[in-house]
């Protein structure tokens, strides 16, 4: 028996992008990051057009073509001491592997 789908306009994916289910995961590897860890952290300005599009203080897909990745962007809310320096983004990553291979797929997509 079919179910009848109820009509969301909503992707089913994008439930997948939370702070809740992020905030202690790799941005890279999705691996939960223990407590007892020192974090990496990297984070990024963006144009301010994209913002039309994207709330702060929320995660964001962010889709990595070269890399053939989507990583959780943790778009910073207005407050918060990133935003006052200047960085609208920031992804945190489990090892400094994570954060290298980050930083070079971002170097590639961006192109900064
Ligand atoms: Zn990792």
């Amino acid at each position: 028996m079919k179910r009848k789908r109820s009509a969301k306009k909503k992707s089913p994916l994008e439930s997948a992008w939370t702070v809740e289910k992020w905030i202690d995961r790799c941005a890279w590897c999705a691996k939960p990051i223990p407590e007892d860890v020192e974090v990496f952290g990297i984070s990024i300005s963006l144009k301010p057009e994209a913002f039309q599009e994207i709330d702060r203080g929320t995660v964001q897909p962010l889709l990595l073509m070269q890399a053939g990745k989507t990583v959780p962007m943790m778009v910073v809310s207005d407050d918060s001491p990133t935003r006052h320096a200047g960085k609208d983004a920031v992804f945190q990553l489990c090892s400094d592997t994570c954060a290298k291979a980050l930083q070079s797929a971002l170097k590639q997509e961006l192109g900064s």
